[in-house]
C-alpha cells in the first residue's frame, strides 16, 4: 500500500506523491506566544513532529517550516495588562515553547519565520493581491474583497452565500463587505507599527502564514497542517490569499488537520480554563509518556486527557523499554553479523509501515510495536534455552527495528549509565540488592520507592535488576 493522508481538501484519504519526486516541503501553523502553551499544542505538534519524521523514514528529505506570529492583538492586550513591550512577552513564551519542544523530542524545523521579521515579504505580497484587484485599500486598511475569489469556501465546505447571511458591516469597521477580511490594519495610538504603502500599521493574522510560507517553500507546496479550528477561516483565507498573489492552484496539495485534546469531552483551550500546560505536565510525566499518550489515538479524533490515561501509557511505555533493556543485556556478551531482516522481524515492520501508511494510524502501528515486543521475548527464551546463533540473530533483528521504529515515534528512551548518576544514588541501588538478597522485601521496596520518587526506575529481569532515570 502507498503513503496516504486524509486531505481536509478532498475529505478522503489520498495517496501522497509530493511536487518534487523525493522532496517534501511541509509547512505547520505555529503558535501567537501571548501565554503559556497547552497539552492541545503539544498534540499538535507531536503529530506533525511525527509525519514529518515518518516522511524521513520514507526516504524523502523534508523541508519544514513554523511560523511565530509574535505581533497580534492578543499579544499587545496581554502585554499591555502586565506593562511589558510586546515583543519582550512574545519573546518569554515563544523562548519557553522553544524550550518544551525540545524536551518533547519534537525535531527543530528549518525555519521559525516571525512576522516582526518578514514585514517586507507581507507587504509586497498584499501588493500583489491589491494588483490583482482581490483587494482594496480603505482609509489605511487593507480588506481582502473576498466575493473575488470564486474557489472560497471550498476547503471548509462553506458556501459564501450561507456564511455572509445576516452579517453586516458593523458601525465603524472599514471593510466594504462583511465576508471581507483585513490584510493590513491601520496602527491604533500606542500600538507597534511599521511603515507601509498604506501608511503605519500591521499585518492582519492569516497574511503571514501564506507570506512566510510561500517565502520558503515556493509558491506551491506540498503538505499544510494544523489543528482543525484553523480550517475557518485561517487556512480559507491562506488559500485566497496566497492564490490571488501568486495567481497559481493549488497553494497546498494536502491539507492535514489534527483534532482537539478535550477534558471529559469538552475542547481543551484557554478561554474555557481547563486546560494543562505543557510545563504542568512535564512535571509529572516524562516527555516520552506524554508522546505516547497522545500517539495512542489516531491524530483526526478527539484525544480525551485524564491521569489515568497517562498513567497507562506509561507503563506501556515501561513494557517496551524493558524488552530493549533485556535484549541490550543479553546481547552484550555476543557478537552478530548481521544487515538482512528476518521473517518475523519483517513481518512485523510491515504490520508498522503499513499502519503509518494509512494515514499516521499510530495506534495500530503502536500495536504492531507490541507485537514485535512479544517476539523479542519469546526469542530471548529460546536464546536462553538453545544459545543457538539463530536465535541470537533474531534478538539482534528484534532490537534494531524496535529502537528504530521507536524513534520514528520520537519514543526512544533515554538512558543514563551508573556512571553518570550520583553516588548516593549507587549506593541505594547497591543497598536494595543486598536487602533483597537477605530477603528484606519491605526495605527493598521502600528503597525502590524512594528511588521512584527520584526519577530512578529498577525493573528486577531474569537477567538481574535493570534501572534507568525517568527524567
Ligand atoms: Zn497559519
Amino acid at each position: 500500500m502507498a503513503l496516504r493522508f486524509y486531505n481536509t481538501m478532498a475529505r478522503k484519504k489520498e495517496v501522497f506523491k509530493p511536487q518534487k519526486g523525493k522532496r517534501v516541503s511541509m509547512y505547520v501553523c505555529g503558535i501567537t506566544p501571548y501565554d503559556a502553551s497547552h497539552l492541545g499544542h503539544a498534540r499538535c505538534y507531536i503529530t506533525w513532529d511525527v509525519l514529518r519524521r515518518y516522511l524521513e523514514f520514507s526516504g524523502y528529505q523534508v523541508t519544514f517550516i513554523q511560523n511565530i506570529t509574535d505581533i497580534d492583538d492578543k499579544i499587545i492586550r496581554r502585554a499591555h495588562e502586565q506593562h511589558l513591550d510586546p515583543k519582550t512577552l512574545s519573546k518569554k513564551f515563544s523562548d519557553q515553547f522553544e524550550s518544551e519542544l525540545a524536551r518533547l523530542r519534537i525535531k527543530p524545523a528549518d525555519q521559525y519565520p516571525k512576522v516582526t521579521e518578514n514585514i517586507p515579504a507581507i507587504i509586497s505580497m498584499i501588493q500583489q493581491i491589491i494588483q490583482h484587484g482581490m483587494a482594496y485599500e480603505q482609509d489605511g486598511d487593507v480588506y481582502f474583497e473576498v466575493k473575488k475569489f470564486k474557489a472560497y469556501g471550498t476547503l471548509s465546505r462553506q458556501n459564501l452565500n450561507d456564511l455572509i447571511q445576516g452579517k453586516r458591516v458593523e458601525h465603524g469597521e472599514k471593510k466594504r463587505h462583511p465576508e471581507d477580511f483585513a490584510l493590513w490594519k491601520q496602527a491604533k495610538p500606542g500600538e507597534p507599527f511599521w511603515k507601509s504603502p498604506w501608511g503605519n500599521g500591521r499585518p492582519g493574522w492569516h497574511i503571514e502564514c501564506s507570506a512566510m510560507s510561500t517565502k520558503y517553500l515556493g509558491n506551491q507546496f506540498d503538505i499544510h497542517a494544523g489543528g482543525q479550528d484553523l480550517i475557518f477561516p485561517h487556512h480559507e483565507n491562506e488559500i485566497a490569499q496566497s492564490e490571488a498573489a501568486s495567481q497559481k492552484k493549488p497553494f497546498v496539495r494536502y491539507w492535514l488537520h489534527n483534532g482537539f485534546v478535550t477534558v471529559e469531552k469538552d475542547k481543551m483551550a484557554k478561554s474555557a480554563g481547563n486546560f494543562m500546560t505543557i510545563h504542568e505536565a512535564l512535571q509529572i510525566h516524562s516527555p516520552q509518556s506524554i508522546r505516547y499518550f497522545i500517539l495512542s489515538t489516531h491524530y483526526r479524533h478527539p484525544l480525551d486527557y485524564s491521569e489515568k490515561a497517562l498513567e497507562q501509557s506509561k507503563r506501556s511505555l515501561e513494557s517496551i523499554y524493558n524488552a530493549i533493556d533485556r535484549l541490550e543485556k543479553t546481547m552484550k556478551k555476543q557478537t552478530v553479523n548481521a544487515d538482512s531482516l528476518n521473517g518475523p522481524v519483517e513481518m512485523r515492520l510491515q504490520a508498522f509501515i503499513h499502519a503509518m501508511d494509512d494515514d499516521l494510524n499510530t495506534p495500530l502501528a503502536i500495536a504492531a510495536l507490541f507485537q514485535l515486543r512479544d517476539y523479542a521475548f519469546q526469542q530471548l527464551e529460546a536464546f536462553q534455552k538453545t544459545k543457538t546463533s539463530d536465535t541470537l540473530l533474531s534478538l539482534y533483528e528484534a532490537h534494531r527495528t524496535l529502537v528504530q521504529l521507536m524513534d520514528v515515534l520520537g519514543l526512544q528512551q533515554q538512558t543514563k549509565t551508573k556512571a553518570s548518576v550520583s553516588k548516593e544514588i549507587k549506593e541505594q541501588i547497591e543497598a536494595r540488592e543486598r536487602a533483597r538478597k537477605n530477603k528484606d522485601f519491605k526495605k527493598a521496596d521502600a528503597i525502590r520507592n524512594e528511588l521512584l520518587q527520584k526519577g530512578v526506575v529498577l525493573e528486577d529481569t531474569p537477567e538481574g535488576i535493570q534501572w534507568r532515570s525517568d527524567s
